[in-house]
């Protein structure tokens, strides 16, 4: 099972989203090694870049970032408008050094340095066009007490109420095997096929919400999403109508290819490579999403930086070489 079902309500201003991802979200665990304090933060993100991603009208790829000074030093997901997806986490500690039950705040707040990042990369965009970007600290002020965040989910809320013109809620479970995920959007009252007056669509936005509350991490982990969707919005459906769409699919997909590892050598350049070389023989490396191992020898070197000089002869010449 791995899908996300969209709905809508008819008696309520709300767009809604519920994820289930086990075999993709395998795919992402066994090709990595991560303490299991540090594969539940990851699993939540993972969840939440899929429902953020299919909430957007947006063609392109969306990413989140986390990073700090703590023992998590950099947490990325993207996910494409297709709902593929990667992930991969880098530490700065060894993974032994992590308790089992690390919070969210101890692995990425140390010392209130906690940031996260979304970006928006569209599909179309041009060179040296930047793409979108939004950053909240992972921290709160609660009465001049500065508090880290305590999950993705509170994470993912404060980025939307810091940047989102759209009132969002979002709910996220993770384990070895499973994601579950939901998210509530208040859409405007008025317009699509809804036409509530304030007080209804106001009263309409609270029900959903507090029928949303009564989800369970033991549900989101079991069950499909239609199940959920059933169960949560029964009385809802009766009364007042909740239309689910066709689900969509969520797999895991890396991008990495040959091309974009020579493209890195290129960038590090012939001298730092002809080292590594030297040193070690050829140059082996894996790549941090998928793990594949790409590994190039003395030929295959000479291959790389060839392409460079010929690319490099149509350009015109720079000083200093
Ligand atoms: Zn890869």
């Amino acid at each position: 099972m791995n899908e996300l079902l969209v709905f809508v309500c008819d008696g309520a201003p709300v767009r809604g989203e519920i994820v289930s991802i086990s075999t993709a979200w395998q795919a992402v665990l066994e090709r990595r090694d991560d303490p299991p304090a540090v594969r539940h933060i990851l699993g939540d993100f993972v969840g939440a870049a899929t429902l953020l991603s299919a909430s957007l009208k947006f063609d392109g790829t969306l990413i989140i970032q986390a990073q700090s000074k703590g023992p998590i030093q950099l947490l990325v997901v993207e996910c494409k408008s297709d709902l593929s997806m990667r992930a991969t986490v880098k530490l700065s500690v060894d993974p032994s050094e992590i308790a089992p039950h690390a919070s969210l705040g101890e692995l990425l707040d140390a010392g209130n340095s906690g940031r996260l990042v979304i970006t928006l990369d569209p599909s179309d965009r041009e060179p040296g066009q930047p793409p979108y970007q939004g950053i909240v600290a992972l921290q709160e002020q609660h009465g001049g007490v500065i508090k880290p965040v305590s999950s993705a989910a509170e994470a993912i809320g404060l980025y939307m109420q810091k940047s989102e013109q759209l009132e969002t809620r979002i709910w996220l479970a993770s384990n070895d095997t499973h994601i579950g995920g939901l998210l509530l959007q208040r859409m405007p009252d008025s317009g699509g096929h809804v036409h509530l007056d304030s007080q209804n669509a106001a009263e309409g936005w609270i029900r959903i919400q507090t029928l949303g509350e009564t989800i369970t991490n033991e549900e989101l982990l079991t069950l499909a999403p239609e199940t959920i969707l059933r169960r949560l919005f029964l009385e809802e459906s009766t009364e007042n109508g909740v239309r689910s769409f066709p689900p969509r699919q969520i797999r895991f997909s890396c991008r990495c290819s040959r091309n974009k590892v020579a493209d890195v050598l290129r960038m590090l350049g012939e001298e730092e490579v002809q080292g590594i070389l030297a040193e070690q023989g050829a140059v082996e490396t894996v790549c941090e999403f998928c793990a594949k191992p790409y590994r190039f020898d003395a030929v295959d070197c000479l291959q790389v930086f060839k392409t460079d000089l010929l690319s490099d002869a149509t350009r015109p010449p720079s000083s200093g070489h």
